[in-house]
């Protein structure tokens, strides 16, 4: 206001002494005066921005948690711990608001890396799998599944199912392949052979189980998991020694874990969690060299499970949930186990449970994909150049995250890569208040407590987000995104 009288009274003072000739000059002095102001005006805005909200941490970095600090697996499992985790993430789910910073695309979650009956491990049909997406509120799914005899992706479910978007893919050898021809290539081709002649198509191949994968000087990839629920459960071997009980004690111990995890089913898969810093690792090694896409992969099978029927002889067959036999335990030897299942009436179904059900897994984590549309050709797109974040949407949905870099009035996105200037901005703003972290190449540059995130870009690098919660004393990776490039 200050600043606008003075210029007022400076074109009053002009113009009183002004001859009629000389009006001309004073106006184009005026103008370029009223230029300077403005630009004066514009650099001071920005410094206090800078100073007071850029680069600084909203809080004190003591209200900022450790991000190290793991709860073991059978802990996160006891019914109150369960109990305690449920109503902290209803109560953090129900604090969410609408993100304001656009990125100029719609956020549509997705899941990549499903199986079906397609698949020998899997027996899942089309219509459970539809279901399961509408109940979490996925807006597509990427199929994989392994190689049999027919063609997979052929013979997979394409195209709108009862408002579900299905894209039929395969998981072969270390990958994941999304051939746009809706064919197998040739298997006999090497792995730089089976990438080409997938992505010739126009189709996306991702690094699937990367822990697994030899060779990572492959051309031409797409993108990699940066979490995989298959892979993360693999450390669980307490767990999975509790999920293969040898005595009538350990199956009493089993089946009070089993009625904590139906009463708790969200909450109990998530006990698997761990961040996966070695795939983020390499992630940032292959985004280093050229635009990478990061996806998790929800590896979904719904085969993990138990059922416990009757059978001859006083006997209970114990099967998976693929209706293959575990093991058979005789109630003449261990009466207990009448107390825990009932009378062993042959072919009677006395317990079933299924660990991994589709809706739990799909709701569990998601690739969210930023696309102009849902069509198949535009999330293939935007998979293509990166366009992608993960979330760990059963703590509470994330769409609407934006995370973006400015440069004056041109705004660059998840995927985008940007030729560094001065005065570039980050800016993040996710819906609820998290402890935002940002990486530039692999290293935090910047760690703050808060809904938004902005940061002044001093040099170039690969800038991603990750977005923490904090649920019964413990940190939960919420978002990772993929990169931001900014390129000398
Ligand atoms: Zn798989």
């Amino acid at each position: 206001m200050m600043r606008r009288c003075v210029f007022l009274v400076l074109l009053v003072l002009m113009f009183s002494h002004a001859q009629a000739d000389q009006i001309d000059t004073w106006l184009a002095e005026v103008g370029k005066l009223r230029d300077r102001v403005s630009e004066f005006i514009r650099t001071t805005r920005r410094e206090i921005e800078n100073r007071f909200f850029v680069n600084m941490p909203a809080t004190a970095s003591s209200a900022v948690l450790s991000l190290d600090t793991r709860t073991p697996t059978m802990q996160r499992l006891e019914r109150n711990m369960l109990v305690r985790l449920r109503s902290e993430r209803q109560a953090l789910s129900a604090k969410r608001q609408p993100v304001v910073l656009k990125t100029g695309y719609q956020d549509y979650r997705c899941i990549i890396h499903a199986h079906c009956y397609l698949s020998h491990d899997s027996n899942g049909t089309i219509e459970e799998i539809t279901a399961a997406a509408k109940q979490v509120g996925i807006d597509a799914i990427f199929m994989s599944d392994h190689i049999q005899e027919k063609d997979v992706v052929a013979e997979g479910p394409r195209g709108e199912k009862d408002g579900v978007l299905f894209v039929p893919g395969s998981e072969n050898r270390n990958f994941l392949l999304y051939p746009a021809d809706y064919k197998l290539p040739d298997l006999s081709l090497s792995n730089q052979g089976l990438i080409d002649a997938v992505r010739k198509t126009g189709g996306q191949v991702f690094v699937a189980h990367p822990e697994g994968l030899q060779d990572w000087g492959l051309q031409n990839l797409t993108g990699m998991e940066i979490y995989n629920i298959h892979v993360d459960f693999m450390d669980e071997a307490q767990l999975y020694a509790a999920l293969q009980p040898k005595d009538s004690a350990g199956y009493a111990k089993l089946l009070s874990l089993l009625d904590a995890m139906n009463a708790y089913p969200h909450e109990a898969f998530a006990a698997l969690y761990d961040y996966p810093k070695a795939f983020l690792e390499r992630y940032d090694q292959m985004v280093a060299q050229k635009p990478f896409t990061a996806i998790a992969a929800n590896d979904s099978h719904q085969n993990v499970g138990f059922v416990v029927k009757g059978a001859p002889d006083g006997k209970y067959r114990v099967e998976d949930a693929l209706g293959e036999l575990i093991t058979e335990l005789d109630s003449k030897q261990t009466p207990a186990l009448k107390l825990l299942f009932g009378e062993p009436v042959p072919d009677k179904i006395l317990l079933k449970r299924q660990l991994d059900p589709y809706p739990v897994s799909f709701h569990y984590v998601s690739t969210h994909v930023l696309a102009k549309e849902r069509t198949e050709r535009a999330l293939r797109d935007a998979l293509t150049v990166g366009r992608t974040y993960v979330a760990f949407d059963w703590i509470a949905d994330t769409t609407g995250t934006a995370f973006v870099l400015k440069e004056g009035q041109k705004t660059y996105t998840l995927g985008d890569t940007a030729q560094w200037k001065n005065g570039m901005h980050l800016e993040a703003e996710v819906p609820l208040e998290a402890t935002l972290r940002l990486m530039k190449d692999g290293q935090e540059v910047l760690k703050t407590q808060g809904r938004v995130l902005k940061y002044e870009v001093k040099e170039p690098g690969n800038y991603r987000l990750e977005a923490f919660v904090t649920l019964c004393d413990e940190p939960r990776a919420w978002i990772l995104t993929g990169a931001i490039r900014v390129q000398r």
